[in-house]
């Protein structure tokens, strides 16, 4: 899952790319208004977390314009005014949650959860499964025919993101900017590698296959195995 956190005071940035990074995320930082909007216009995300007291451009008129342009990121509001003026603004611009600062991470984390499972059921959010393989969202875990598979982070972000959007073919650019955070060109075979090592550990010795090569385009997952 791929985050945006827009926030210009340097330590609480840092402090919440690191912990959200380690919670799992794929984290992006923007250390302003500017650069803050014009990620959350360009690129794809799952959440926002958004600070309202930023110095150019505001989080208010980043939310407004983002939904304006009917981008509908969940947006978790970070502000530092513990006014009910300013809590109910930002929901009325439609941010789908606020934090008030000073916050425990604890909770920050306890809310970018339940936002990121809004509109998916409970058993959806948590768990994801095609076929017999199984994905424990919450622990990083994944398991077929309930025999465990060990995974590194990168992995099982990149099983994640198989399973999500399974049955459609991704690109190796798109798989290497939703799991990567880069933007490489196709001759490199970063992707090719790590889909094999992932197949090595998902498909060998379990049917269905799951992982599939879909030739000059990408890969993709689907229990159905219609290979190339
Ligand atoms: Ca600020």
């Amino acid at each position: 899952m791929r985050l945006l956190v827009v926030e210009d005071e340097q330590k609480t940035g840092e402090y919440l790319q690191q912990g959200l990074t380690e919670a799992g995320f794929l984290v992006s930082l923007a250390r302003n208004g500017l650069d803050g909007h014009h990620q959350a216009m360009t690129e794809e995300f799952d959440l926002i977390i958004l600070d309202v007291m930023l110095p150019d451009v505001d989080g208010w008129r980043i939310l407004k314009s983002l939904r304006e342009a009917e981008k509908q990121t969940p947006v978790l509001f970070l502000t530092a005014r513990d006014s009910v003026e300013d809590r109910v603004k930002g929901l009325e611009l439609g941010a789908d949650d606020y934090l008030v600062k000073p916050f425990a991470f604890a909770e920050l984390l306890a809310r970018v959860r339940t936002l990121l499972r809004r509109g998916l059921s409970p058993a959806q959010a948590d768990q994801l499964t095609v076929a017999d393989l199984l994905l424990d969202i919450p622990k990083r875990k994944a398991s077929r025919s309930g025999k465990k598979i060990q995974l590194s982070q990168k992995e099982f972000s990149l099983l994640e993101l198989l399973v999500r959007r399974q049955g459609e073919v991704l690109t190796r650019s798109l798989i290497a900017s939703q799991v990567w955070d880069m933007n490489f060109d196709s001759d490199t075979n970063v992707i090719d590698v790590a889909i094999r090592r992932l197949r090595a550990k998902i498909d060998e010795g379990f049917d269905p296959r799951l992982i599939h090569t879909v030739r000059g385009m990408g890969y993709k997952l689907d229990a159905d195995g219609n290979e190339e």
